[in-house]
């Protein structure tokens, strides 16, 4: 099962991944996740995308298409759930032609539904450890001591993509590059739609539900 998970930056779609993921033993694919590791490793790639991702616009298309193909190449035939890619038209083309060359195709596309002034809330609050990498909220999520993760003591911090300016941009690339996405995978109606303004919770049972 080869899965999209769109929605904005924001939506949910990293914590609907590991439901889907835990359920069906997919491999989660997240572009945002993998460029974080390269950073942080300090490569070539990490350091080509920094300056884009600090300032909340899109990592050039050819250098995530290259990426992600290479992650996609590497996944088990169970298949794989893809969250953050594609971010733009380019990228779902470039997608489509990669899976066609073996024969593959997109199964399903899920489609996080939120407003824009939830999502300011939800990424201007959240948190998360350098360390282990478990996301919390100062109000919707919080860890047993105030700022410090619950798992090995870290002091959590906030993603510099995380401060109101910076969500500012990424709401605004979504809306302008990412949104358009929609309609190009409902020409091929694979497309499901989730009100994703409620709980994690909520939209985890309506999610697993319409796979099921
Ligand atoms: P995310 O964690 O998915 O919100 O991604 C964090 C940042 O990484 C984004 O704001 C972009 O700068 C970059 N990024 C992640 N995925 C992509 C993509 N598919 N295309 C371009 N840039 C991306």
């Amino acid at each position: 099962m080869r899965i999209v998970l769109l929605g904005a930056p924001g939506a949910g779609k990293g914590t609907q991944c590991k439901n889907i993921v835990g359920q069906y033993g997919l491999l989660h694919l997240s572009s945002g996740d993998i460029l974080r590791r390269e950073r942080a490793a300090g490569t070539e790639l990490g350091k080509k995308a920094q300056g884009y991702m600090d300032s909340g616009a899109l990592v050039p298309d050819e250098i995530i298409i290259e990426m992600m193909a290479g992650a996609i190449e590497e996944a088990p035939s169970a298949g794989f759930v893809l969250d953050g890619f594609p971010r733009t038209v380019n990228q779902a083309v470039a997608l489509d032609k990669a899976l066609d060359e073996r024969s593959q195709t997109i199964d399903a596309v899920l489609n996080l539904e939120v407003d824009d002034k939830i999502i300011e809330a939800r990424m201007t609050g959240r948190r998360s450890c350098p360390k282990c990498g478990a996301v919390y909220h100062i109000v919707n999520l919080k860890p047993k001591t105030e700022g410090i993760c619950d798992n090995d003591g870290t002091e959590l911090v906030q993603r510099p993509d995380d401060n109101p300016e910076v969500v500012a941009n990424r709401l605004e690339t979504y809306h302008r590059l990412t949104e358009p996405l929609v309609d190009y995978y409902r020409n091929s109606g694979t497309v499901y739609d989730f009100d994703a303004n409620r709980d994690a919770d909520e939209v985890k049972v309506s999610v697993l539900a319409s796979k099921s």
